[in-house]
């Protein structure tokens, strides 16, 4: 509380310094956090189902796949055999009718015997045909038996997937927990040393230091642990925040009943040694800001004949013994003839 010029940037200063040690402690706490090895990635899913029973599921859904494909890539040839064995039938009937017309127009009974080859022939192709079409229908029917297999054998897969899931959940929930702990006993041992710092040194000679370092802890706990805190971490964190509240409050209580007592017992000391007890500065800024630098109750400065605080009865303005100008009571120097005042 100095009304020197430089002070008063001097403190802006250590004001800056407060800061800029809280934000590089905060980049730094947040780098090593963050670079902690401790936490491993979380294990898969799968890693929690029987490892037995998964290869056994998963070489069953591989083998059906593999029948799937086996039998799709016959059937695309057995199909073409069958559409050419169709065709050359369809053909051979169509010569056949042709020749069957011909053969009665001029109806000739030496051809009989010849009848009787084509149709055979003919008979033969369709014969051919047929055992194609037995084939592509076997095949159809491997390729749905193996399409049941595959369907089976993942409904066992995710059977085995979903019982492996609480088992799962479970691991993840402690793992949450584990970092969530790792950071707590980080991050908590700072907010005591700092509330510890924060009674015993904020006025020392090194406050901004103190400060900063009470800034760090606090953006820490309160922002830096937020993205680790399992879904009841919130507790913690605000259990934190009633209990800071709870010392905060109770030590402005305490000061304002110590505050108010140590000023009663002030008002009762004679007026000339609570003339001494006055800081200089904070007397000088007190009277400009027209508040009686010693009960701190407003005063009326404008007033050229009120020389006392109506309230407490120290003397706020006398005159100067030299050349008997009013002067401010507090003043060290007379200001209008330079001589030194009766106060020091
Ligand atoms: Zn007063
Ligand atoms: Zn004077």
């Amino acid at each position: 509380m100095s009304l020197r010029l430089s002070e008063k940037w001097f403190r802006r200063a250590l004001w800056l310094i407060a800061i800029l040690f809280a934000f590089f402690l905060i980049r730094l706490g947040g780098l090593i956090v963050s670079d902690l090895p401790m936490i491993a990635p979380a294990p898969s899913l799968e890693s929690f189902m029987d490892p037995r029973e998964a290869t056994r599921v998963k070489a069953a859904i591989a083998l059906a796949q593999t029948a799937i494909r086996a039998a799709n890539a016959a059937l695309e040839t057995e199909n073409l055999q069958l559409q050419t064995k169709q065709h050359t039938y369809l053909n051979a009937r169509d010569t056949f009718a042709n020749w069957l017309a011909t053969r009665s127009a001029t109806d000739q009974a030496s051809q009989n015997s010849e009848l009787i080859i084509r149709t055979q022939a003919l008979d033969n192709l369709k014969a051919d045909e047929q055992a194609s079409e037995l084939i592509v229908a076997n095949s159809q029917k491997d390729k749905l038996a193996a399409s049941q297999n595959l369907t089976a054998a993942q409904t066992l897969y995710s059977q085995l997937l979903a019982s492996s899931q609480k088992k799962w959940a479970v691991s993840q929930h402690h793992e949450e927990l584990r970092v969530f702990g790792i950071r707590l006993s980080l991050t908590l041992p700072l907010l005591v040393l700092a509330g510890f710092l924060f009674s015993k040194n904020r006025k020392g000679k090194y406050w901004p230091f103190v400060w900063g370092f009470c800034g760090f802890a606090l953006f820490t706990f309160f922002v830096e642990l937020v993205p680790y805190i399992p879904s009841y971490g919130g507790y913690v964190r605000y259990g934190v925040g009633v209990l800071l509240v709870l010392v905060l409050g109770r030590y402005l209580i305490h000061a304002l009943q110590t505050y108010l007592a140590t000023q009663r017992i002030k008002e009762q000391l004679p007026e000339p040694e609570r003339h001494k007890n006055v800081d200089y500065d904070l007397a000088q800024k007190r009277l400009t800001q027209g508040i009686c630098p010693s009960c701190e109750r407003p005063i009326k400065l404008n007033d050229a004949s009120g020389n006392f605080c109506k309230d407490c009865g120290i003397c706020l303005f006398d005159h100067c013994d030299h050349c008997h100008a009013r002067k401010n009571a507090f003043a060290h120097f007379c200001h209008h003839c330079g001589e030194p005042g009766s106060v020091g």
